[in-house]
């Protein structure tokens, strides 16, 4: 028998609403690429979002189901499109701005967009491709400075689009589960893929999200939004964000850690995302030039990578900052797990509470994971087996966009996340690789990811990314590249491996050790693998 309550279809429109409605006069503050300040609030979001709406279906004949392309910075304007594209019915396509041009030009291609919103800032690299980009029937510029040009063709300037337009817009009936947002996703480990968004899943991620046991979000917050709204979705806190009535501050190009520290001061800022590199840029230069005044940030959401278990301790003995860990997939919306502390857990040593907050976490309410063994079978959560993560829920994909790609589903209907993880018996995923960087010596697994962790806690290592490299006898073995703290320290390979051989069985410590003075990395800022292998291939690393 079928319930018998309202179909009430659950849209990103019905955010913005409730955000206006239920908190008009909370603020949107947006730092932008000319270094001047923004602010109002939702109500003026609300409105010229609905301006915007007129713009998009009577200037520029965008209708329902059309690919709108995004190619722009943390801010309010990019705000108004993560509303009103979708709120039309059209799909707001988020391109990331650091892909290369060879994959923007596959990417927007692809996806068929229409018409692109791009920074003033970022047109340069569109410019480099704009001939053979071929949907494209207009560029709109966001934040076009005096005098500015360019040879971008049919242009148009973003005020100039949204002016004269009215402030009334009836928003179509629209199903919940038609596409609202794309993203690509980085191609760390192959061709972009297209994943295709519902306004359902992401309202169901947004409502999820900001509950106390996973980003704890609420109208008392000031959330600083570092994580690019032009990847997964800024983990969907611009949803997110006025679903809990906080404050958002958008940083759009200043992300430099003395930047981020200065924003975080101004705004008075409670909580932020990032993925771990921003954190340690900002820590390190908060331990060279400690703010005069305590800041109040009390909390930073970290993923895309494993948070070293250093970081989390430094910040938070150095400064009271919490660090909080989640994991999460361009597949997943992206966030699914989140570690944070249980009340059982209160007793235990220091140790061991870092031990658990290091972990990704458990599931969020909507997803489900398992650990799948080599042989096909589920693993048992002892917080040793490990397997493939295996995940699904209300906003994990089910197919990519104009893709099969049925290898990454198994046949019972669950994503294959890529992922090597152990669950422990209370819940808690941890993440051991990801299947392509797995290294397999003599018939057993190293964790890359362990030694890297392990590599960066000590005190005269800054980084560490460690890869598998042949080996005649035992097939594989992991070699450590290591980025000093201090170029001028030395640390030798004796001094590591007996560093290691704290946490590490003797087959697992490597004996292979370069200098860098960098990690390579990816467009998202993760540790580029592909490329140190490359670079260890051609004899050019170190
Ligand atoms: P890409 O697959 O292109 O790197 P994503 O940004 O979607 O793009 O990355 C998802 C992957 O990032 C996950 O499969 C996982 O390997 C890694 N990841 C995300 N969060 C964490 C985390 N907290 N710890 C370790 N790895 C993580």
């Amino acid at each position: 028998m079928e319930g018998l309550m309202m179909h009430y279809p659950l849209t990103t429109t019905t955010i913005l609403e409730y955000g206006n409605s239920a908190f008009h006069h909370k603020k949107v503050i947006s730092h932008l690429p000319d270094g001047s300040r923004h602010e109002y609030r939702f109500s003026d979001l609300y409105k010229r979002t609905k301006q915007l709406a007129n713009a998009l279906t009577k200037k520029l004949g965008v209708t329902r189901g059309d690919m709108v392309g995004t190619f722009a910075w943390n801010h309010y304007q990019h705000l108004e499109l993560y509303y009103g594209i979708p709120g039309i019915g059209a799909i707001c396509h988020t391109i990331n701005i650091r892909l290369s041009s060879q994959q923007t030009e596959f990417i927007i291609n692809h996806s068929e967009d229409k018409v692109i919103f791009v920074d003033a800032t970022l047109v340069p690299l569109l410019e480099k491709i704009a001939a053979q980009l071929e949907t494209v029937e207009k560029y709109i510029i966001i934040n076009a400075p005096e005098g500015f040009t360019t040879t971008l063709p049919e242009v148009l300037h973003y005020e100039d689009l949204l002016k004269d337009n009215s402030e009334e817009f009836e928003w179509p009936a629209l199903n919940e589960n038609d596409a609202c947002g794309m993203c690509y996703t980085s191609g760390t480990t192959g061709l972009p893929k297209g994943v295709l968004y519902s306004h359902r899943s992401t309202y169901l991620h947004a409502s999820t999200i900001l509950s106390p046991n996973a980003a704890n979000c609420s109208n008392r917050d000031v959330m600083l939004l570092i994580v690019p709204q032009f990847h997964v979705m800024a983990w969907g806190f611009p949803y997110m964000c006025i679903l809990a009535g906080a404050d958002m501050v958008m940083p759009s190009l200043h992300l430099q850690p003395e930047a981020i520290i200065r924003i975080l001061q101004e705004e008075k800022v409670t909580k932020a995302n990032g993925v771990p590199t921003i954190w340690l840029g900002v820590y390190e230069a908060m331990k060279k030039n400690p703010p005069k005044e305590k800041l109040v940030l009390e909390e930073y959401l970290v993923g895309g990578s494993a948070l070293p278990a250093s970081l989390i301790e430094g910040f938070e003995r150095d400064f009271g900052i919490r660090g909080v860990q989640a994991w999460g997939m361009t597949e997943t919306s992206p966030l699914g797990t989140v570690a944070r502390l249980q009340p059982k857990h209160e007793s235990l040593s220091e140790k061991e509470k870092l031990h658990i907050r290091a972990k990704q976490g458990i599931e969020f309410p909507g997803i489900e994971m398992r650990i799948v063994k080599d042989d096909g079978t589920v693993a048992p959560r002892d917080g040793k087996t490990m397997g493939e993560l295996q995940v699904r829920g209300a906003w994990v994909l089910r197919s990519y966009f104009k893709t099969l790609n049925q290898e990454n589903f198994s046949e019972d209907g669950w994503f294959k996340t890529g992922d090597v993880s152990t669950i422990d018996e209370d819940g808690y995923m941890h993440i051991t690789d990801r299947t392509k960087d797995l290294i397999k010596s003599g018939g057993e697994w190293i964790s890359s990811v362990a030694l890297e962790s392990a590599l960066m806690s000590h005190p005269k290592i800054k980084e560490a990314a460690v890869i598998a490299i042949p080996d005649d006898t035992w097939s594989e073995r992991p070699l450590a590249s290591i980025v000093l703290a201090d170029a001028n320290e030395k640390v030798t390979k004796e001094e590591m491996m007996e560093f290691l051989a704290r946490d590490f069985a003797k087959y697992q410590i490597p004996e292979h050790y370069v200098f860098i003075d960098q990690v390579p990395r990816t467009s998202v800022g993760k540790f580029d693998k592909k490329e140190i292998r490359k670079r260890y291939a051609e004899g050019k690393l170190g």
